[in-house]
């Protein structure tokens, strides 16, 4: 009897064991998702992957420069492809990987994974007309290598107008602003090939241009311009102002139009 019973037990356990993989409900391991994407938003790093047809749920898993990987979420529904973490800190890199899961059963993972360094959002601080262009300030962003400046005009699309290149400075004057035109700026961080969020309104103004010309001149000039630089009288006005008075842009020097 004991023996008959053994025997049973053992060849319950090959029929198991000779199941092909899948035909049991629980014990098919859903495949290793495919890891898209780590994006910097205002205050977390989203990561994207492909979405495993026969998971019940996601494990998002997230390390450091020495270390290992840690568990840091857990997503119960088969659909949600995407992962906010929360708990990122300006200037340091994170890899992220995912596990899709069956009951207790594991998909494999990638371990490369995504790579990302979290860089926080610029606050913009204010803009103002200063002597060399429109002048916009923000907060430095701790683990930024520098900032990129952007502009736009109510009718066109943010466009790159700038390159801070430290990270420690933190305004630009755009120089390249046509006067009594209105724009509005934005900064993203910048460090290697990552790039911080960015605030999408932006700041406005329009910009008053500042130019310097002579009495007797025809032109209007940047003030490092050699023609007028030896100049007893200089005027210092706005582009409009100098227009008014008769002059043109000097051709050697470029001051704004
Ligand atoms: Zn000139």
């Amino acid at each position: 009897m004991k023996t008959l019973k053994r025997i049973a037990l053992i060849s319950l356990c090959l029929t198991v064991l000779s199941l092909p993989v899948g035909a049991g409900a629980t014990s098919a391991a859903p495949a290793t998702p495919v890891v898209k994407s780590a994006a910097n938003g205002n205050g977390y790093v989203k990561v994207v992957w492909g979405k495993v047809t026969n998971a019940s749920g996601y494990y998002v898993y997230r390390k450091t420069s020495g270390t290992s990987w840690a568990r840091i979420a857990t997503l119960k529904v088969n659909s949600t492809v995407s992962y906010a973490d929360k708990t990122v800190k300006s200037g340091t890199a994170y890899r992220y990987t995912v596990r899709a899961y069956v009951g207790s059963t594991l998909s494999g993972y990638s371990s490369t994974g995504v790579v990302i360094r979290y860089l926080s959002t610029p606050m913009l601080k204010g803009v103002k007309n200063t002597a060399s262009g429109p002048t916009v300030s923000w907060t430095k962003v701790t683990g930024a290598s520098g900032y990129y400046v952007y502009r736009k005009t109510s009718s066109t699309a943010w466009a790159k107008v700038g390159t801070v290149k430290s990270g420690a400075t933190v305004s630009f004057a755009n120089t390249t602003a046509k006067d009594a035109t209105t724009y509005s700026y934005m900064v993203r961080a910048y460090n290697g090939s990552y790039m911080s969020s960015y605030n999408a309104t932006g700041l406005t103004i329009k910009a008053i241009m500042y130019v310097y010309y002579t009495p007797g001149g025809a032109c209007y000039h940047l003030l490092t311009c050699p023609t007028i630089k030896k100049s007893k009288t200089i005027t210092k006005g706005t582009v409009s102002a100098a227009k008014k008075a008769g002059k043109r842009a000097c051709k050697d020097c470029k001051p704004p139009q």
